[in-house]
């Protein structure tokens, strides 16, 4: 078995696939978000046809306006650096069209990154593709769309057929009717509020466990003109750790298309039920200079509120008993709390993940055990770094029992140490939050040697 860190290597080329065969009739996804889209492309290079099931009309997701069945696509979104690869390397050419439609590509000297109100070091990986979630999922769609053998179904799936212990339909509602089609593999990517645990229990199959942390995050996005003539940083994060004396979690702006900038306020829980445009610029303005930038325009639209109750990993990788021609993607599977970014990424990877499965020659008749496995690996290392800081606050952190534990724990605080004054390892550390290197590369021995001298220490 390959190291975590092979996987997440593996995973996260930016290399064309190759060895693609053509395994399956009718491949089906169900539902059209980041996760469906990037599943649907990397099936069309083993199925004759792919049906994408989407309730959403084809003009309402082609539009690029925020759609019904994705409402999180009024908050600021940011595509960090591993599923930028992911989607260029399933869609060629993908980020140039996105800059040509007016996304951002956000490059590292024009990016700046806070911590406690400490700026960090600048790091030549912090690069970001800033656009609206809804354009960048509308020229997603284009692409999809245009893909050979793929089809766009309107409904709204409402259970699974299952068969000689494998998935073999799909089961839906359309305008009033219910239908059902035949399939040869289903991958599920309904999002966050999938049913697949329900449709499981009514085949007859076990419900995934759930890991749930909770982070109650209250999220606020707004838009404001961009100021044509500014030529500082297009994207700015702030992040606080939970000692820090602030009721904000984080905070985000990005030059996003339409000459906008896009910003977000998160605080957690308490006391964050609402808060107004006036609150939202003022609390800006006592930010670092970029923040205070991004408000100085005309407010566009209104301040959306979102709230993030918990962070959630459904695990399919536990399952003893799963049907065959099954995969799970997206936040379908695991939905992390936002101020990390990484969701987007995280699908693109698990689109990675479903490629490597495909390619390989896997029974299909079996449950698709290898799939999972490797997306655990992606979720794994997501999971670590959403949850870190949120375990901490809530005091739900685990402690390290064993001596090899202990030692972990003090090689990653030397790691994150030297990472305020280190470039090269600032910019390992940043590789794990933007999704192109494994948490556990952060504790090689060279690193880690590197950071206890920096900081004075002897590395035992
Ligand atoms: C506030 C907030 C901020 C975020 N910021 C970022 C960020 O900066 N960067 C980032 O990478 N990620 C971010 N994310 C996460 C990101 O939105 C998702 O992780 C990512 O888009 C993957 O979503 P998905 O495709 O799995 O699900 P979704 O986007 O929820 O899509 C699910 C799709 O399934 C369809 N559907 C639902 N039910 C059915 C059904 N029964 N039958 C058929 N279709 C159905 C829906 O219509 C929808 O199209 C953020 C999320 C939130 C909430």
């Amino acid at each position: 078995m390959d190291s975590p860190i092979t996987i997440f290597d593996r995973l996260g080329t930016g290399s064309t696939p190759v060895g693609a065969k053509v395994r399956l009739r009718t491949a089906h996804v169900l539902g059209g978000g980041v996760a469906g889209l990037l599943a649907a492309r990397v099936l069309s290079d083993h199925a004759e046809q792919v049906v994408v099931v989407e309730p959403d009309r084809r003009e309402s997701l082609l539009s690029g306006a925020v759609r019904s069945g994705a409402p999180q696509g009024s908050q600021v979104h940011l595509l960090l650096p591993g599923g930028r690869r992911q989607v260029e390397r399933f869609f060629p050419g993908f980020v140039e069209e996105a800059v040509a439609a007016g996304a951002v590509l956000c490059e590292a000297r024009r990016t700046v990154a806070y911590l406690d109100d400490a700026e960090q070091l600048p790091t030549p990986n912090a690069e970001f593709l800033a656009s609206s979630r809804p354009l960048l999922e509308s020229l997603l769609w284009r692409r999809v769309l245009a893909l050979p053998g793929l089809s766009l179904v309107h409904g709204r799936v409402t259970s699974l057929g299952f068969a000689h212990e494998a998935v073999n339909a799909v089961h839906l509602a359309r305008d009033g009717h219910r239908t059902e089609m035949a399939s040869d593999f289903v991958v599920d990517a309904t999002g966050r509020a999938s049913r697949i645990p329900d449709w499981l229990h009514r085949g007859g199959w076990p419900r995934p466990e759930t890991d749930r942390l909770a982070a109650d995050v209250r999220y606020f996005s707004a838009r404001f003109s961009r100021s044509s003539t500014w030529d500082g940083p297009l994207c700015g994060i702030a992040r606080y750790t939970p000692g820090f004396p602030t009721d904000i979690a984080g905070a985000a702006v990005n030059a996003v298309e339409a000459g906008q900038w896009a910003v977000m306020l998160a605080r957690y829980g308490a006391g964050g039920d609402g808060l107004t445009a006036d609150a939202l610029t003022a609390r800006c303005r006592e930010l670092p200079p970029v923040f205070a930038e991004a408000v100085r325009g005309e407010l566009i639209g209104e301040v959306v509120p979102h709230r993030h109750p918990h962070s959630r990993w459904r695990r399919f990788d536990a399952l003893e008993r799963l049907p065959a021609r099954l995969a799970v993607v997206g936040d379908a599977v695991a939905s992390f709390n936002p101020v990390y970014g990484q969701g987007m990424s995280s699908a693109a990877l698990h689109a990675s993940c479903l490629s490597e499965f495909l390619r390989s020659d896997t029974d299909l008749d079996a449950a698709a055990r290898s799939f999972f496995d490797l997306q655990g690996v992606v979720t794994e290392a997501a999971w670590r770094t959403s949850t870190a800081a949120d375990a901490v606050r809530l005091g739900v952190a685990g402690s390290a029992r064993t001596e090899a534990e202990q030692r972990q724990a003090r090689a990653m605080r030397l790691v994150h140490r030297a990472a305020a004054q280190d470039v090269e390892i600032a910019t390992a550390v940043r590789a794990v939050g933007f999704m192109t290197a494994h948490p556990a590369t952060l504790l090689s021995p060279e690193l880690v040697a590197r950071a206890a001298n920096g900081n004075g220490v002897e590395d035992r």
